[in-house]
C-alpha cells in the first residue's frame, strides 16, 4: 500500500517533561468551582446520600442512576466531565480510527486524485465532539438533578469527603477514578509520551517508536502508521495482545508488518535519551541479551498498562484494602473493605477495563442501593475489540483457555479457522486476509469463543456475545441462513 509522505514539522508531541499533571493538578491546592465557599474556619459538613469520585462513564451511570432514584447525588471531578473514555480513550480513538481509515482508503483507492486525511483536522473535529459529549453529560446529570462539584476528593479520618474547602458526609461513597497510564520504569522513561498525551498533539511526527503490546500500543502504532508516521513497535513478548487468541495475534502481526510497521518482538527496553530533538530506544533481544540496540525516531510513546488512580485519595489511613497492583478489593456487592466505601471500574485492578463494564457495574450498584435489586448482568461474555487496522473482535474463550478450562485436555476443544479476502479488501486491490477462529467443545459443539479479525469485527462480535450466552452449538451456525454478500457470513451455513 501507498504511504502517505509523513510530516517533515517538528512534532508538537514531543519531550513531555515528568511528572505529568492534568491542568486541575497544577496548584497545590485542587481547583474547585462551583463550590460555594466558606468563611468560617470550619466548615459544616454538606449532607448527601451519595458521594461520587470520579465522573468517568461508571461515576456517570451510577450518580445519575442513584439520583433518579431519589438519592440527594454528589459527583466530584478534578478533570473533564467523562473521564478516560470521552477525553483520553475511546471517544477520540475510535475517531482517529476512522479518520486513519479514511486516509488508508483514500490512498489505496485514490491515491490519484491526491486526497489524504490530515491529522491537524482530524484533531480539530475529534475536540469538537469530546466537547460536545462533555457539555452532553453535564447536562444528562443536571436533569438527573446531581450537583456537580469541580476538585480533587480526599477522605478526612472520619470518613468524610474533602473537596477543597468543602466537607461532605454521605450515607455512602462510590470510588470511580479510573486509571492512568503506568510510567516506563528505566532510566528516561519519564522523557516518553503516552497516549493522553497523543490527543493533545497537533501534529504528528515524522517516525515513532511505540513501546507495548496490548490494547493501546497496537492500536495507536496502526493509526500512526495509517497517518502516514513511520512506526517501530517495541514488544517485550513473542506476541502482540497477551490477552487474545495466539492466531489471531499472529495474524494481526503479520498484516501489521505488510503495512510497514516495524514490529520487534522480544524487545526489552532498557533506556531513553533524547537529544537535538530525536528520541533513542534502547532495548536488548531475549535471544541476544549481549546486544544493545536502538532505535532512534523523533517521538516515543509508551502503552504498557494502567494502574488505578487511587493513591491521592487516602484510603490506606481509612483501613480500604488494596492489592498488590494498588487497586481497590471489592466484594461481589462492589463493596471495599470499609462498607460504606464502593468502588467500579478501572479503580479495581481485577476488573475487565472497558467502559461498558463500568458503566453496567456502576447502574447496578445504584439500582441496588436505591432502587428495587436490578437483573445482573452477565460479565462472563464481555465482548472486546483492538481498532487496528484490521480490527480485531474477540468474546468467549480463547483456544488456550478453554483448553486450561477443559482441565488441559486439548482433545476436548476443537476449532475452525477461516481465512479469506473480502470482497472489500478485493475491490481496494489489498490482498490483506481476514482471519475468524471459532473455538468449540468439541463434546457437545457448543460454541466458546470467537476470534476475529478483520474491519467488521467489532461490529459482528457483538452480537455473537448474545448467541453466546444462548448456549449456541456449531448446528445453529450451519443452518442459520447466512447473508450475501457480507463478511459475516462467514460464520455460518
Ligand atoms: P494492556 O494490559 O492491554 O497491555 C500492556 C502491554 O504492555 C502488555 O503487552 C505488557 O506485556 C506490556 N508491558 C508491561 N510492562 C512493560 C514494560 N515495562 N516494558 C514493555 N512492555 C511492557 O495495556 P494497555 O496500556 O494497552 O491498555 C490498558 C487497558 O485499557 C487494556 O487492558 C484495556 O482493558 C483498556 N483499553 C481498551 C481498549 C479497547 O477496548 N479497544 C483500548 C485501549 C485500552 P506483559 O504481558 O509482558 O506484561
Amino acid at each position: 500500500m501507498a504511504r502517505r509522505q509523513a510530516s517533515t514539522e517538528t512534532p508538537t508531541p514531543a519531550p513531555a517533561t515528568k511528572p505529568r499533571r492534568r491542568a486541575s493538578e497544577a496548584s497545590a491546592e485542587p481547583v474547585v468551582e462551583r463550590v460555594p465557599r466558606r468563611r468560617d474556619a470550619k466548615p459544616k459538613a454538606r449532607q448527601a446520600d451519595l458521594v461520587v469520585i470520579g465522573a468517568g462513564s461508571g461515576g456517570v451511570a451510577a450518580a445519575r442512576r442513584a439520583a433518579s432514584l431519589g438519592a440527594r447525588v454528589i459527583l466530584v471531578e478534578r478533570d473533564a466531565i467523562g473521564g478516560t473514555c470521552v477525553n483520553r480513550g475511546c471517544v477520540p480513538k475510535k475517531m482517529l480510527s476512522y479518520g486513519a481509515g479514511w486516509a488508508s482508503i483514500l490512498s489505496t483507492c485514490l491515491s490519484h486524485t491526491g486526497g489524504k486525511e490530515d491529522w491537524r483536522d482530524a484533531i480539530v473535529r475529534v475536540n469538537a465532539e469530546v466537547a460536545r459529549l462533555n457539555a452532553s453529560y453535564k447536562q444528562r446529570l443536571n436533569e438527573a438533578g446531581v450537583e456537580i462539584w469541580h476538585g480533587a476528593a480526599t477522605f478526612n479520618d472520619q470518613g468524610d469527603v474533602l473537596v477543597g474547602n468543602e466537607v461532605v458526609r454521605a450515607g455512602k461513597v462510590l470510588i470511580a477514578t479510573g486509571a492512568s497510564p503506568i510510567d516506563l520504569p528505566v532510566p528516561g522513561g519519564e522523557l516518553v509520551s503516552s497516549s493522553d498525551d497523543l490527543f493533545t498533539w497537533q501534529t504528528v511526527p515524522a517516525s515513532i517508536v511505540v513501546i507495548g503490546g496490548g490494547y493501546i500500543a497496537v492500536e495507536m502504532a496502526s493509526i500512526l502508521s495509517r497517518y502516514g508516521v513511520k512506526v517501530d513497535l517495541l514488544v517485550r513478548e513473542d506476541r502482540l495482545l497477551p490477552k487474545f487468541d495466539h492466531d489471531i495475534a499472529a495474524a494481526l502481526a503479520e498484516a501489521l508488518v505488510a503495512k510497514g510497521i516495524r514490529v520487534h518482538f522480544r524487545a526489552e527496553v532498557s533506556m531513553v535519551s533524547q537529544s537535538n530533538g530525536a528520541f533513542e530506544v534502547c532495548y536488548t533481544q531475549a535471544d541476544n541479551p549481549g546486544r544493545q540496540q536502538t532505535v532512534r525516531a523523533q517521538a516515543a510513546l509508551a502503552a504498557i498498562g494502567r494502574k488505578p488512580n487511587v493513591s491521592e485519595l487516602g484510603l490506606e489511613a481509612l483501613g480500604v484494602k488494596l492489592d498488590r497492583k494498588g487497586g481497590i478489593v471489592v466484594d461481589r456487592q462492589f463493596r471495599s473493605s470499609v462498607r460504606a466505601i464502593h468502588a467500579i471500574g478501572d479503580c479495581m485492578a481485577d476488573n475487565v477495563h472497558l467502559t461498558p463494564v463500568a458503566v453496567a457495574q456502576g447502574r447496578w450498584l445504584a439500582d441496588r442501593l436505591y432502587g428495587k435489586r436490578g437483573d445482573r448482568v452477565d460479565f462472563d461474555f464481555v465482548p472486546t475489540a483492538v481498532f487496528c487496522e484490521p480490527a480485531i473482535g474477540a468474546v468467549g474463550l480463547t483456544e488456550a483457555q478453554a483448553i486450561e478450562e477443559a482441565g488441559g485436555k486439548a482433545d476436548r476443544v476443537r476449532t475452525e479457522i477461516r481465512r479469506f479476502v473480502s470482497l472489500e479488501n478485493r475491490f481496494g486491490g489489498v490482498p490483506q486476509p481476514s482471519v475468524f477462529k471459532l473455538v468449540f467443545n468439541a463434546r457437545n459443539d457448543r460454541l466458546l469463543g470467537v476470534h476475529l479479525m478483520d474491519g467488521a469485527a467489532p461490529e459482528i462480535v457483538q452480537t455473537m456475545a448474545l448467541a453466546l450466552r444462548l448456549g449456541v452449538k456449531a448446528s445453529h451456525l450451519k443452518t442459520t441462513m447466512p447473508l450475501h454478500p457480507s463478511v459475516a457470513e462467514e460464520l455460518f451455513g
